[in-house]
């Protein structure tokens, strides 16, 4: 028997996510680099999560600085206070950042934007 796996995703999700990594795509290129925005601001954009949330969420975004990077400068902290204050106020529920143990890929900063079953 499988162990229970701890995860906001559905059980089909969750083993299309594991399949994803088990093929090793989060150690090749950047997942949040690679895939296209459907916002792009200056600094950030607007990307669609390819393994969401689903289990509890209906609609799964997440906003990422352009660069690769953890730590952001000023100018992203401004305009991800001005992205906060407009767009993913207006079109989300909640913002999450996970916590260092469960962040699958670190090394972009990132933050999910979700909209409530
Ligand atoms: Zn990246």
């Amino acid at each position: 028997m499988q162990p229970r796996v701890l995860t906001l995703r559905t059980e089909e999700t969750e083993r299309r996510y594991q399949e994803m990594k088990d093929r090793g795509e989060l150690e090749g290129v950047c997942a949040l680099c690679r895939v296209e925005p459907t916002r792009l601001y200056t600094n950030w954009k607007i990307i669609p999560n390819e393994y969401p949330y689903d289990k509890v969420f209906k609609h799964h975004d997440m906003v990422v600085p352009l660069r690769h990077t953890a730590e952001l400068n000023d100018e992203e902290k401004a305009e991800l206070e001005i992205i906060r204050n407009t767009y993913i106020n207006e079109n989300y529920r909640y913002v999450l950042e996970a916590t260092n143990r469960t962040k699958s890929i670190p090394a972009h900063y990132h933050l999910h934007l979700v909209e409530i079953k």
